[in-house]
């Protein structure tokens, strides 16, 4: 069940490729130093060969059109097909860049709408669609935050961010150059008051959250939060990668966050992939406006244009205008679902992630108490007599067809098992899921030899990850070549 590289299937024999006539001459001579010493070793195959290489690995493929993808903090929802039409619309698809904005009116008001819906649903004052992933969002925020208290002639040094928190929101506090702080979590999975009370100072310039949290839970205590920090005169951000569970129910900017990231490729169904192309607009209140990169999408007298006259303007942080596509999408799924679709979006996200999280009582641990929002985290150290480990589960549900939960996050649950079923799924799906689980579970108990072995029907079985993360070979070599 595996193929062959292209390079090695190549074959002299194969016809070559029939090409038009360029039309051009052919290019002026070059000079001798900066010529091939010999031709480029590509690969040779027919038309058909090819064809079928790339549908074998195609097939080879796990993808959210083919199965269930509970990815937990990924948001992995159905893509629908609605969005692909609207994105491949000549008229958007073939834009160029440097297209005066009087020629591109139609994509220019699509970002400007797009933009007061992201408003309505965060509750902020203006976006930024610039931002290329959830990451990216969250640096770009900080950014502006910094520039915020430098402009006030306070230079803040410091940025609260949760343990439970996804790993960008230390890392984009560092890029910024900030100093990050950890702030604990109580017993109960929230923010450990207290010991944020403790870490709050004049050298704070914001506290990075998630709410729901990364172990799926509801933060009651934001209101009280929201005052203690901005009494210090640090601003709060909101990591909104996913905000599936809290459309049209609740809002980040009522809720006293300053500001506020999104992921269009988790919550508004654009799909994720290979490490990109994502979204991630930042919303922003009133006092940090100053601030967005520019040029910003403005709307004057029913025409639309691009402003770049923004004089405290952080700069640009993404070629262009932002991935033009994925806001297309995100804009078809928003204008598609309407607010009580979305609202009602997020009730099923929140109702599926309960339903599977119950049909898992008593068959893994689950520590925190319930109910969960869109997601919920179990732990598999009850398989740890069997020596069994939340990755073992995870293999076992490759074998039984599912992609594999997120597994080891958060850090402060050990053995996590991180389950985001999305509203996008059947009871069915959901049921068949928990099954797969309980008859894991009854295999690590019954064989946890066999488990260990899982996946045995797949093209590849257990990899050595370590290898694979300190020793990647990312390149294909003829023999005996080398770099
Ligand atoms: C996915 C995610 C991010 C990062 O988003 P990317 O687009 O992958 O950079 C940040 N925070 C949370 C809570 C997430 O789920």
């Amino acid at each position: 069940m595996t193929e062959e590289l292209t390079f090695e299937k190549s074959h002299p024999s194969a016809p070559p490729p029939r090409l038009p006539e360029a039309g051009v001459e052919a290019a002026p001579r070059l000079p001798a130093n900066l010529l091939r010493k010999r031709p480029p070793a590509l690969p040779r195959l027919s038309e058909p060969e090819v064809m079928r290489h790339y549908s074998r690995l195609a097939s080879l493929n796990y993808s959210i059109s083919e199965n269930f993808y509970p990815l937990g903090s990924c948001t992995m929802k159905y893509n629908p097909v609605a969005n692909e039409q609207a994105a491949r619309l000549p008229g958007f698809a073939e834009l160029h860049p440097y297209q005066d904005p009087e020629t591109i009116q139609g994509a220019l008001e699509l970002m400007w709408r797009l933009e007061r819906a992201l408003c309505e649903i965060a509750g902020v004052d203006r976006i930024t669609l610039q931002p290329a992933a959830g990451a990216h969002g969250e640096w770009t925020a900080l950014r502006m935050i910094q520039a915020y208290h430098l402009a006030r002639g306070e230079e803040r040094s410091e940025v609260i961010v949760p343990d439970a928190a996804h790993g960008t929101n230390p890392a984009s506090a560092a890029l910024c150059g900030f100093r990050v702080v950890e702030v604990k979590s109580a017993p109960d999975g929230r923010v450990d008051v207290g010991d944020l009370e403790a870490k709050l100072s004049n050298r704070v310039a914001a506290l990075m959250l998630t709410n729901p949290n990364t172990l799926g839970l509801f933060e009651r205590q934001i209101l009280e939060v929201s005052e203690m920090v901005h009494a210090t005169g640090a601003k709060l951000y909101y990591d909104g990668a996913n905000l599936n569970a809290l459309m049209g129910i609740c809002r980040p900017g009522d809720m006293g966050f300053d500001a506020v990231h999104m992921n269009l490729h988790k919550t508004f169904t654009t799909p994720h992939g290979g490490g990109g192309p994502g979204s991630g607009p930042v919303g922003v209140k009133a006092d940090l406006v100053p601030f967005l990169p520019r040029p910003t999408v403005e709307r004057e007298n029913g025409r639309f244009f691009l402003d770049s006259e923004r004089p405290q303007s952080i700069g640009r942080v993404r070629s262009f205008y932002g991935n033009f596509g994925m806001l297309v999408r995100a804009f078809t799924y928003i204008q598609a679902m309407g607010g009580d679709g979305l609202t009602q979006a997020s009730k099923d996200a929140v109702l599926a992630a309960n339903y599977v999280r119950k049909r898992l009582e008593g068959v893994l641990d689950l520590p925190h108490e319930g109910p969960c929002m869109h997601e919920f985290v179990a732990s598999a150290r009850n398989l740890a007599p069997q020596g069994i480990k939340a990755l073992d589960l995870a293999k076992g549900l490759l074998e039984r067809g599912f992609y594999a939960p997120t597994v080891y996050f958060p850090l402060i649950v050990p053995e996590a098992v991180m389950v985001e079923p999305t509203e996008t799924e059947s009871k069915a799906t959901l049921d068949a899921f928990a099954e797969a689980v309980k008859e894991i579970v009854e295999l690590a108990r019954t064989d946890p030899d066999e488990l260990r072995a899982e996946p045995r029907s797949l093209p590849v079985g257990r990899l050595d990850e370590v290898r694979a993360a300190r020793n990647p070979v990312l390149r294909w070599r003829p023999d005996g070549e080398s770099d």
